[in-house]
């Protein structure tokens, strides 16, 4: 058995070797209090660090069970001990030491939303935090001392006080995993009480930039409900709360210029996660199943039924099998939406911001001047309401530029001053005494929603050495051998954890792919694999930067893929 006398004998022996001598580290060392295993040792310094685990016994550890009862609580724990963990290693490392990556000790770094992660597991037995450790290296030549001094004085300090409770952070840890919890429970609720989201009394939506999602921390007005939509919720932790639940249905949003409207609208699409306490929006909660749709030109779309919308193309193109390499803003908005409903969305979440204009309306008086057979697109507008009736798929749409939704809306919110109203009967009354000529437009009822099924080789894969190279880049690229996908429309990914996961369950689709089965059958056998043997078993490899995706953003992924044959 080794331990960590055995580690410091190795780092002694190997001592300004060449680089690769650092391959004798692998394997697994008993430690006083845990045992580290060294999975697998970078190549040189300027690899991809070296992928550690630490085990603590569960018991030794001293978190209770009432940290685990649950599902929620539990992913809520293991999202606080990565927290806690990233934090220490960034305080006690040493940082970058010699050459390359070496010094460095990194977890996978949480968002504001908690997550079920790769980087953290606890059971009954053990808690184990899974992440990485750059090897120092003077020039090409392994620095034992600095490695000795990270492996068996740093890591064990950070261990200490990432991996074992400690009182004072009882509180803290307490209201991580009771709001997680809480916020699981709001959202089971919604579907009973009739609503596709719902938001707290006081909840706070606005971010401290476009590109920081950390709260706005001067000036932000907390949310109030209005009267006629506020309900109350009881939660298993934060006893009975009022907020206002948007109904099932067509909900419009409108209000002026800067009045708040996509902030709403933002807080409602990442509703789907829950966030960490201070965020201002961890009662914040949509629908699971909601989908942001937004123009995406440019993007391809493969043999998409977009006929609910557009039909009648130049030159008699079809749009019930639509392909495209270089879409439109109405036809990408058409196809997200289809695309959306056969992967299971039944909420759809629009902001006239990113929509295309003739997507989402054409007034009276365009109506007079291009004749609706020479318009292929029946808009948005004539089709909401057909697709709650008849697909259960509802929407909140964002508007503040078209008055003719009025009449299509169930409920309409206004935002003034970042404060929402209910003013669906004052603009029920607009509609019905100012109507315009405007016509409903639509070729014949709502068709169904078509499932295609993707061929062989969809999304071919280069092997090289037995193995599919796979990389991603942030948030919205992935390079699969030499297919590469971009999705930079697809809104609802928040943390790069969650693109690598979903490289890895594009490669695990892609043989499922090979005409016999519906994409919604593929991505369904996908998500039963990772419900049934966890998020770790999309890769052969322990990896500890993983993080859950929806189903949706499978699909979307998959459906941006220009490799894609249907
Ligand atoms: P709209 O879509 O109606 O034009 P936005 O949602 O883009 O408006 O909001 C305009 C600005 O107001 C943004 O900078 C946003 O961060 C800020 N804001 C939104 N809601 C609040 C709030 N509740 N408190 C403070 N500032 C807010
Ligand atoms: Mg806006």
């Amino acid at each position: 058995m080794k331990n960590a006398q055995t580690l410091q004998e190795t780092l002694s022996r190997i001592d300004g070797k060449g680089y690769k001598a650092y391959k004798d580290l692998q394997g697994t060392y008993t430690f006083d209090r845990f045992t580290l295993f060294i999975d697998h040792v970078q190549g040189d310094p300027f690899a991809q660090p070296s992928r550690l685990r630490v085990r603590v016994p569960r018991a030794s550890s001293g978190f209770k069970g009432c940290f685990t009862r649950s599902t929620s609580r539990t992913i809520a724990l293991c999202d606080y001990l990565t927290r806690r963990f990233s934090q220490t290693a960034r305080r006690i490392a040493k940082g970058v030491r010699g050459t390359g990556k070496g010094g460095l000790i990194l977890i996978d770094t949480p968002s504001q939303e908690i997550l079920p992660r790769t980087s953290m597991e606890v059971t009954e037995s053990h808690v184990e935090a899974r992440f990485f450790l750059g090897l120092p290296a003077q020039g090409r030549r392994i620095a034992s001392r600095d490695a000795e001094a990270m492996l068996l004085s740093e890591l064990p300090a950070i261990v200490d006080e990432a991996l074992f409770f400690h009182e004072t952070q009882h509180a803290a840890l307490t209201a991580h995993v009771e709001s997680c919890e809480d916020a699981d429970a709001l959202r089971s609720q919604l579907a009973e009480l009739k609503r596709v989201a719902f938001v707290a009394e006081g909840a706070l939506l606005a971010r401290a930039s476009g590109i920081d999602s950390h709260p706005l921390r001067q000036g932000a007005i907390p949310f109030s409900s209005p009267a006629s939509l506020r309900i109350k919720v009881a939660l298993p932790n934060g006893g009975t709360i009022s907020g206002m639940g948007i109904p099932e249905g067509v909900t419009l949003i409108v209000g002026g210029g800067f009045h708040g409207k996509s902030t709403l609208l933002n807080a409602l699409e990442l509703g789907i996660y829950n966030h960490i306490p201070g965020d201002g929006r961890e009662r914040v909660v949509t629908r699971s199943d909601a989908l942001k749709i937004r123009a995406s030109d440019g993007r391809s779309i493969t043999g998409t039924d977009i006929s609910p919308f557009i039909n009648n193309l130049p030159f008699g193109r079809s749009t019930t099998a639509f392909h495209t390499e270089n879409a439109s803003g109405s036809t990408s908005q058409a196809a997200g939406i289809c695309e959306g409903i056969e992967a299971g969305a039944r909420l759809l979440l629009l902001d006239e911001d990113t929509s295309a204009t003739n997507f989402m309306i054409r007034d009276e008086k365009m109506q007079k001047l291009v004749a609706s057979e020479n318009e292929p697109i029946t808009p948005f507008i004539d089709r909401v309401k057909e697709l709650f009736a008849i697909h259960g798929v509802s929407t909140i749409l964002v508007m503040g530029g078209s008055g003719d939704y009025f009449a299509t809306a169930d409920h309409i919110i206004q935002m003034t001053d970042y404060t929402p109203e209910n003013v669906t009967e004052k603009a029920h009354t607009i509609a019905r005494e100012h109507t315009n000529g405007r016509v409903i437009e639509s070729a014949g009822p709502l068709p169904p929603i078509t499932h295609r099924r993707p061929l062989d080789r969809s999304i071919p894969m280069e092997e090289r050495r037995g193995r599919v190279k796979i990389n991603t880049y942030g948030l919205y690229e992935m390079v699969l051998g030499t297919t590469r996908i971009v999705f930079d429309d697809v809104e609802q990914i928040v943390e790069p954890s969650q693109t690598r996961a979903l490289a890895e369950a594009v490669r695990l689709a892609a043989p499922l792919m090979d005409g016999t089965r519906t994409l919604a059958d593929v991505l369904d056998q996908v998500m039963t694999t990772i419900s049934q043997q966890g998020l770790e078993s999309l890769s052969d490899i322990l990896r500890g930067d993983l993080a859950a995706f929806r189903k949706l953003e499978l699909a979307a992924v998959i459906n941006r893929a220009r490799t894609l044959k249907t």
